[in-house]
């Protein structure tokens, strides 16, 4: 029950073990991998002729290094907006790609304000573009990427959203938010195993990327290899096919389920409120994704405490966390497959017990209190 990766379902898992074709030279393939990009664009509102999405092989890592990579020429200007551990890595990525980066930091605890950020750009705004974080998955912040995105492109400025845990469980609509390249991963909210990288790309970004005058620095992050693969039968690499085969069932899986994105938001509420009538506390000040649930570790107890026994005696996995907010926080993901009322329920009961048993009193049972919310 971490934020990631999550359960997979079993026609997922299904899908992974059929035979399999050559797909380099099947020209069925193509059509199966197409088909399946289209039908991922459709959950996120870009199903149109100016935007493509591309099934990259390699974990969601490498559709921020992508992007960075196929955009960043040596000099070119980015800003890195950041209010968590992820917006901030993305300034590596920028300086490994020769680019200069310029951090925009926000309060770590709050979505970024756009006021504060639009006064910004008012001031500076030769950027050739910018990088953000849709859920910053260890604090669970989760901006608004409709209205930052929109910001930028008034200013001229191509967007990178790092969408990773929240598309599917958040609701994302790319044309509506001039979003230029949005990153999205297999093993979260999509609920596949980890392994692929899906991206989503404009005209814009694809213009930008046409226009470049050095090549870029990479095979494998060159998002321009895929453009032509369709009608030329020919894939920069072999497509791992059996990834490809599961992904296309847990993307039919959330096609089926029209409450999909409803439901993230319906169980993600009830965990706040049972966290709070408890009596524990929530990292964020507000800004609260549907796919994370961030919990100040009681000053009482360590964070390995209350991850190991609810291991051990109830074999159910949350998560701690790292860097600045490591042993300081619990993390628990209800995202895609995870986003059921049973395994919340038994979470929350497992964590209520763990608590207990470590002597800390709580003001109301946690499970009771989920149940209520979800009933109120
Ligand atoms: C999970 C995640 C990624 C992918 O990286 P991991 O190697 O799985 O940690 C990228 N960005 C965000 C915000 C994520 O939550």
């Amino acid at each position: 029950m971490t934020p990631g990766p999550t359960q997979v379902a079993e026609n997922v898992r299904l899908a992974r073990s059929e035979a399999t074709t050559n797909p380099d030279l099947d020209v069925a393939f193509y059509d199966f991998y197409k088909e399946t990009c289209e039908k991922t664009a459709s959950l996120i509102g870009a199903n149109d002729n100016s935007h493509r999405v591309y099934i990259l092989s390699g974990e969601g890592i490498l559709g921020l290094e992508a992007a960075c990579a196929s955009l960043t020429e040596k000099e070119d200007k980015v800003l890195v907006i950041s209010n968590g551990i992820f917006g901030k890595g993305f300034a590596d990525f920028v300086k490994m790609y020769g680019g200069i980066a310029t951090i925009y930091e926000d309060d770590n605890k709050k979505a970024i304000d756009i006021m504060k950020l639009k006064e910004f750009l008012d001031e500076n705004s030769d950027f050739k573009y910018a990088t953000l974080v849709h859920c910053d998955t260890p604090s669970g912040v989760l901006n608004d990427i409709k209205s930052i995105c929109n910001l930028l492109a008034e200013y001229g400025i191509l967007s990178v959203v790092d969408s990773v845990s929240s598309a599917f469980g958040e609701e994302i609509d790319v044309l509506q938010s001039h979003i230029d390249i949005l990153c999205m991963g297999s093993q979260k909210a999509m609920s596949a195993p980890p392994g692929l990288t899906m991206i989503c790309l404009s005209d814009k970004a694809m213009v930008a990327m046409e226009n470049r005058k050095t090549p870029v620095a990479s095979f494998y992050a060159n998002l321009m290899i895929f453009k032509t693969y369709y009608e030329d039968k020919w894939f920069p690499y072999t497509m791992p096919i059996s990834d490809i085969y599961g992904l296309r069932a847990a993307v039919e899986n959330i096609e089926k389920n029209k409450d999909f994105v409803k439901n993230h938001s319906i169980i993600s509420k009830a965990v706040r409120i049972a966290i709070i009538a408890s009596g524990l506390s929530l990292y964020l000040e507000s800004g609260y994704s549907n796919t994370v649930t961030v919990i100040n570790v009681p000053k009482e107890i360590s964070d390995k405490e209350i991850l190991n026994h609810m291991i051990k005696n109830y074999n159910i996995m949350i998560a701690g966390c790292f860097d600045y907010l490591a042993g300081k926080v619990i993390r628990i993901g209800h995202m895609g497959e995870n986003a059921n009322i049973e395994d919340i329920g038994n979470t929350l009961e497992a964590l209520d017990k763990t608590l207990k048993h470590f002597k800390i009193n709580l003001k109301a049972d946690l499970k009771k209190e989920f149940i209520k919310a979800l009933n109120n």
